[in-house]
């Protein structure tokens, strides 16, 4: 469980401080799938960035099964919308690397990435180089390594932003599958409402305007969830 205490971050921005998160109390529970959306520039990759410990805040604190975190830890991976993969090891190099810097043997984290490749469609492509994937496939692969590593919690910013919409609905309903084979629990920034809705259990709407009160929705859906408007209706009666 993450528990997220009175956090507060500001920024300087010539000369002006301008507050992005202020006081914010909230916990994720284990195993949910909280997706955080707001307007733009209210905040949500600063909470997400301060959930992987890529960036402090000025106040409060972050716990994980109450103990304070500080700085990054091998318990929370990140995806971005870029997976910004190594362009000299091939995709099972990639996948194995984080692995390998900790400490595990080479054959066994090669082993471990095979399977995590397995997991997201790509077993024929395990000698690929990142130049020869597509997008959403590269994002494959970047899933495939966050997951590797088996963190607890996968902190994952706009990670479908890159993709056209075919591709786009197929990695939603891939990371869906994934969540629950996985039993993670995962925290997701998106512009993306209707992607929200398909996979949070709750929603965080950061508030557009400075000192507005955050909302956290319960999306009260059954899983696996069918994205056709009527069975939406369908699943709420
Ligand atoms: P978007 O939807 O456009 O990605 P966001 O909700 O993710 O926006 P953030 O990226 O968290 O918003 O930024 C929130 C505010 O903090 C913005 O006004 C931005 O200018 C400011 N900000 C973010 N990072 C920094 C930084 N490193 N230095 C200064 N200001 C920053």
């Amino acid at each position: 469980e993450v528990a997220i205490r009175d956090l507060s971050k500001s920024f300087q921005i010539s000369g002006r401080r301008l507050d992005v998160l202020s006081q914010l109390s909230l916990e994720i529970r284990s195993g949910e799938c909280l997706v955080i959306v707001g307007a733009s520039g209210s905040g949500k990759t600063t909470l997400l960035r301060v959930l992987a410990g890529l960036e402090t805040a000025d106040d409060g604190e972050v716990l994980i099964d109450g103990r304070p975190v500080h700085g990054v830890g091998s318990e929370r991976a990140v995806i971005f919308q870029e997976p910004r993969l190594l362009p000299w090891l091939t995709v099972l190099g990639n996948i194995s690397f984080g692995l390998e810097v900790r400490g595990e043997p080479q054959a066994h984290a090669r082993e471990t990435a095979r399977q995590y490749l397995s997991l997201v469609g790509l077993d024929d492509f395990a000698e690929a180089y990142p130049r020869q994937l597509s997008g959403g496939m590269a994002q494959r692969v970047g899933i495939a390594r966050a997951l590797a590593v088996q963190p607890e919690i996968l902190l994952l910013d706009e990670p479908f932003g890159a993709l056209d919409a075919m591709t786009k609905i197929t990695m939603q309903e891939e990371l869906s599958r994934i969540w629950r084979e996985e039993n993670v629990t995962m925290v997701m920034v998106t512009h993306d409402i209707e992607e929200a809705i398909f996979l949070a259990d709750r929603v965080l709407v950061l508030p557009q305007v400075r000192g507005g009160r955050v909302k956290l929705i319960d999306i009260d859906l059954p899983r696996p969830r069918d994205r056709s408007a009527s069975a939406f209706v369908r699943q709420r009666e």
